[in-house]
């Protein structure tokens, strides 16, 4: 069974990452699909299970956008907190 695309890998080319198995085709960059092979990669777990391969520049924008995600999450938060809802507060 392949990691990248949970299907069974019957013939071609397998590229083996610890316990984890990929086909030629899917060993590939969950974002921008960008093939991996000879490429740094990072494997991040899924939020539904499994994981994910990214490469470099990927790994930095899912990164990144976890980032943003946590800091927008705790904006909310805090305007919800004050009870002003969404706007934001006047730059002085
Ligand atoms: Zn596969
Ligand atoms: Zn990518």
């Amino acid at each position: 069974m392949a990691t990248g695309c949970n299907e069974f890998i019957v013939s071609g080319k397998v590229i083996g990452v610890g316990t984890n198995k990929f086909h030629d085709k899917c060993f590939a960059c969950a974002r921008c699909a960008a093939s991996l092979a000879g490429q740094k990669y990072a494997m991040l777990p899924k939020a539904s299970g499994g994981t994910s391969l990214y490469c470099a520049n990927c790994t930095k924008a899912v990164n990144d956008e976890k980032q943003a995600e946590a800091m927008s999450r705790i904006a909310t938060d805090a305007a919800a907190a004050m009870g002003t809802g969404a706007t934001p507060p006047p730059s002085s």
